[in-house]
């Protein structure tokens, strides 16, 4: 619909009636999200162009007994502008007092909302190496804000929230207005808080998840073998200790935090070595600004070794070349077709949703989490161990609504685990 077949009251109207559903997700952001606790530091990091809803997380965070609330301000534009006119060597530092405001604020027990909203093609034409440096110099020098987020020291949530440039690019056909409200009603309902109480909607959605994270757990599967009409025909086996995670996390003392919202998968890392057969994507893949689509991979003893694509071949090639690792698989997630993200049926451009809306593999580097013990061991010894290396990690979903998955025993019976694209006891 375009806006201007709606007259200003209507869109006023619908303004109005969204404002409470989204003041909603913002104490829910606040107090499943990261678990605001008494006294506690808050930091907000959102784009300016969505203040407003910088300062509805904030109102909430006080209320929910936050001692002070800190907000670090991005902007797309500016990103951009400051990439055009810098040499790559500056990104190569984190400014000093950057790296003070990070580590302090970690240190001093903060939690983190990352609020994602931004233009999808921001930085294309950009050279990739000023993003990848800034990144990895923030990874490696802030090492305490690092080790808070990757330890889950300190509670963090990445939630969305629209911008313009990103809602025109979901919705191409509508206003940039209407294309604003129509994204914030889909985060909203990809999200679970479109509901009158998303904060107990989302206490029933961490009792399902811990409910197929106890059954995938206790079973102890070897591999699992993954089937669809299209031609998928996949093995992928397990590490022997490996941990099926998704849902909740919790930091050392125990409180408990939803590291995303929304969050749909259970997610484990396979053994490195096996994975065996064809896969064939479900959905296109955004890499970098860059569309991979209609694509398969052929897997031996864990490794691709033949691939094709109809759309984006180079960059499947590049994502592959990045490194040895990069070729095999570090995680396999599991995602029912009924959920809020497949349902709406909109590729949002955005892998904290992409990547929900249907069963994935990823390329590239697995998680200690997903290894018994893995927090203390070090990398060369998760890889020893089975749980892949590399300085990459891409997802791309594999899941469609005929998906069978079984779950192979170690003494080679079988047990289903999706059934034409979902749980089996559902
Ligand atoms: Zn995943």
């Amino acid at each position: 619909m375009k806006t201007q077949d709606l007259t200003p009251e209507d869109v006023r109207i619908a303004w109005a009636n969204l404002k409470p559903q989204i003041e909603r997700y913002a104490r829910l952001v606040v107090r499943q999200g990261v678990n605001v606790q008494h006294g506690q530091e808050v930091v907000v990091q959102a784009p300016v162009e969505r203040a407003d809803f910088a300062r509805m997380l904030a109102r909430a965070a006080y209320e929910a007994g936050a001692g002070h609330v800190t907000v670090i301000w991005a902007d797309d534009e500016l990103s951009r502008i400051t990439y055009e006119n810098v040499e790559t060597a500056w990104f190569e530092q984190v400014p000093e007092w950057q790296r003070v405001q990070l580590d302090s604020l970690a240190r001093a027990g903060a939690c983190f909302i990352f609020v994602e909203g931004s233009d999808p093609t921001a930085l294309s034409g950009i050279d990739p190496a000023k993003p990848a440096a800034a990144s990895k110099a923030r990874n490696t020098q802030c090492t305490v804000f690092r080790r808070g987020l990757d330890f889950n020291i300190n509670p963090w949530c990445i939630a969305g929230a629209p911008v313009a440039a990103w809602a025109r690019h979901v919705f191409p056909d509508l206003d940039e207005e209407w294309a604003v409200l129509t994204l914030w009603r889909a985060i909203l309902a990809a999200a679970r808080a479109d509901g009158d109480d998303p904060e107990s909607d989302w206490e029933l959605h961490d009792a399902t998840f811990d409910k197929n994270l106890r059954f995938l757990n206790e079973r102890r599967f070897d591999a699992l073998r993954y089937t669809t009409d299209a031609g998928t025909d996949l093995t992928v086996g397990l590490t022997d200790a490996h941990v099926w995670a998704g849902g909740r996390s919790k930091t050392p003392e125990g409180v408990p935090f939803f590291p995303n919202i929304p969050t749909e998968e259970v997610f484990t890392s396979p053994d490195r070595l096996r994975a065996d057969g064809v896969v064939y994507s479900a959905m296109p893949l955004i890499h970098h600004g860059t569309k991979i689509d209609r694509f398969w991979l052929r897997f031996e003893h864990g490794e691709v070794v033949d691939f094709g694509a109809e759309v984006g071949y180079e960059a499947l090639k590049s994502i592959l070349d990045t490194d040895a690792g990069a070729r095999r698989l570090g995680e396999i997630a599991l995602i029912s077709k009924n959920t809020p993200i497949r349902e709406s049926g909109i590729l949002f451009y955005d892998t904290l949703y992409d990547e929900n809306a249907s069963c994935h593999l990823a390329l590239g580097i697995g998680f200690p989490e997903c290894y018994e013990g893995g927090y203390d061991m070090d990398a060369a010894e998760l890889e020893r161990r089975g749980v892949n290396a590399s300085s990459t990690h891409v997802d791309f979903m594999i899941g469609t609504d005929d998906m069978d998955i079984v779950g192979i025993m170690p003494d080679g019976s079988e047990v289903p685990v999706f059934v034409n694209g979902q749980w089996s006891w559902e």
